[in-house]
């Protein structure tokens, strides 16, 4: 299972209704407006992806 970076469900890669790629890394979404969001500001989602492996 892959996470939704931008409502945070859980989304199967298989199943996902859309997917990104930035820098690398694949990205899965449950809609195809969440993967709007996240083109319309990346690195907002990417940050907040990283502050919760943070310390
Ligand atoms: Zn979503």
């Amino acid at each position: 299972m892959a996470k939704d970076p931008v409502c945070g469900m859980e989304v199967d890669e298989d199943e996902a209704a859309a997917t990104s790629e930035h820098m690398g890394k694949t990205f899965y979404f449950c809609a195809e407006a969440c993967k709007e969001k996240f083109e319309e500001d990346p690195m907002k989602y990417m940050k907040m992806e990283k502050k919760r492996g943070c310390c």
